[in-house]
């Protein structure tokens, strides 16, 4: 059905003339096999990069020239970005820093690619075509290097973080030990890679919602500690752990990483630091392990919630209810309440603060601190009140004081 789809078909059509073959390729194809979510579709071609761009355009369809240099062109088709390369083939091979050219042989293209699963092509009409055995391997869910593991290392590290992450998303099927021992034992080598490289590349694993056996091995195969610089401790695991088994928010990267941190605003900062985080992500972070160390002290974590809703946000207090959950969780407690909050966060309509801060001028506050200090003390008056009391009785409350 993803094939059928209008906008992948102008493509192909725009681009299968004078003899040029177009062919879907790695993630979309393999997603579409296994039945999961297709995210985008990358697409291969024979014609050169520069018959793409006169093709696309003479079809009426926008191409940006993305990454010309390797042979990639992006066309536009009913506003969905469709990544096109022409089929490469290594002259020498030096991993990414390959000296490549431009091919017409698919098993060579193939042959470039990182894992079986991720080498299999789809013609416009849906024929699969599998020039190096991966579609026994994609079915399987197998995660297999093509060629020497090893050799396919060290080409490119990231590969070994590319190997956790298929296996996090695909590999419910049989662990590819080659390739695990291989990952293993060039380990070191990850060294090499930019700090932002592994910085996407954990993201992507801690986003899958089932990576915490995977994060489990990393730890225990001493990958993890290399990649955190040793800040990420087993004990967080079961926080990791019970965050993914119970709530949906689990493949949210932001709030892995938090449970892996260890809930340590210190050593999150330092994997912030170290992993490129944008300040957002960071602060993101930050305000959900405050908010659930707030949720786990108090003794009515309700009264807390709803005292600090309006200040928090919603998403904030989504985020901190859902890792209070989990840390509760893995710190052996059975009910925790806090999943019952987290529903009721999520539902909860909080209505607009009445009162501004040129009310209480108005109303004779000194601007300054004493400021502040009021428009405190009447945000927990109108939490206290469910949100329902007016500006009215609010401000009436600040004269009475
Ligand atoms: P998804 O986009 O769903 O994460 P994907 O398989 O499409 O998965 P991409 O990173 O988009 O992954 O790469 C597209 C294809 O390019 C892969 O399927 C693989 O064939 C190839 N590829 C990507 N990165 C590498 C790499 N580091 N080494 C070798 N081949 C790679
Ligand atoms: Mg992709």
């Amino acid at each position: 059905s993803w094939l059928r789809g209008a906008a992948i078909q102008r493509v192909f059509e725009a681009l299968q003339t004078d003899g040029g073959e177009v062919r879907a390729v790695g993630g979309a194809v393999r997603n579409a096999l296994l039945g999961e979510p297709i995210r985008d579709v990358d697409m291969c071609t024979t014609a050169l990069p520069q018959q793409v761009m006169e093709r696309a355009e003479a079809a009426g369809l926008k191409a940006v020239p993305t990454g010309i240099d390797h042979g990639t062109v992006t066309v536009i088709s009913s506003g969905e970005p469709f990544e096109v390369t022409t089929l490469r083939e290594d002259v020498e091979t030096f991993g990414r820093h390959a000296v490549v050219r431009f091919g017409r042989d698919w098993a060579h293209d193939a042959a470039r690619r990182d894992f079986t699963m991720n080498a299999l092509y789809c013609s416009a009409d849906g024929t699969i075509h599998d020039p190096l055995g991966g579609l026994e391997d994609c079915l399987a869910r197998r995660v297999r290097f093509i060629g020497r593991a090893e050799d396919r290392i060290r080409e490119d590290y990231l590969r070994i973080l590319r190997f956790f992450r298929f296996h996090a998303t695909y590999g419910a099927g049989p662990t590819d030990d080659e390739g695990l021992l291989a990952s293993v034992r060039l380990r070191d080598g990850l060294s090499q890679l930019s700090a932002e490289r592994i910085g996407a590349e954990m993201k992507k694993i801690l986003a899958v919602k089932t990576c915490p056996p995977v994060i489990a091995v990393m730890e225990g195969t001493g990958i993890l500690p290399l990649l955190t610089g040793g800040v990420a401790r087993l004990a967080s695991l079961a926080a990791l752990k019970s965050l993914s088994d119970e709530l949906p928010e689990a493949g949210s990267p932001i709030l892995a990483l938090a449970c892996l941190t260890g809930f340590a605003g210190e050593d999150a900062g330092r994997i912030a630091r170290r992993w490129r985080l944008s300040n957002q992500e960071r602060d993101t972070m930050f305000r959900a392990i405050e908010g659930s160390v707030a949720l786990l002290l108090a003794s009515r974590p309700a009264a807390v919630l709803k005292a600090q809703m309006m200040a928090w946000g919603r998403e904030t207090a989504c985020d901190a209810l859902v890792l209070a959950h989990a840390r509760a969780r893995s710190a052996g407690r059975g009910e925790t309440g806090f999943a019952g909050l987290h529903e009721l966060a999520r539902s909860w309509d909080i209505p607009v603060f009445p009162v501004t801060g040129h009310d209480l001028i108005t109303a004779g506050v000194p601007k300054g601190p004493a400021l502040g200090s009021a428009m405190e003390r009447l945000r927990s008056l109108w939490a206290a009140s469910d949100y329902r009391a007016a500006r009215e009785e609010l401000l009436a409350a600040l004269s009475g004081e």
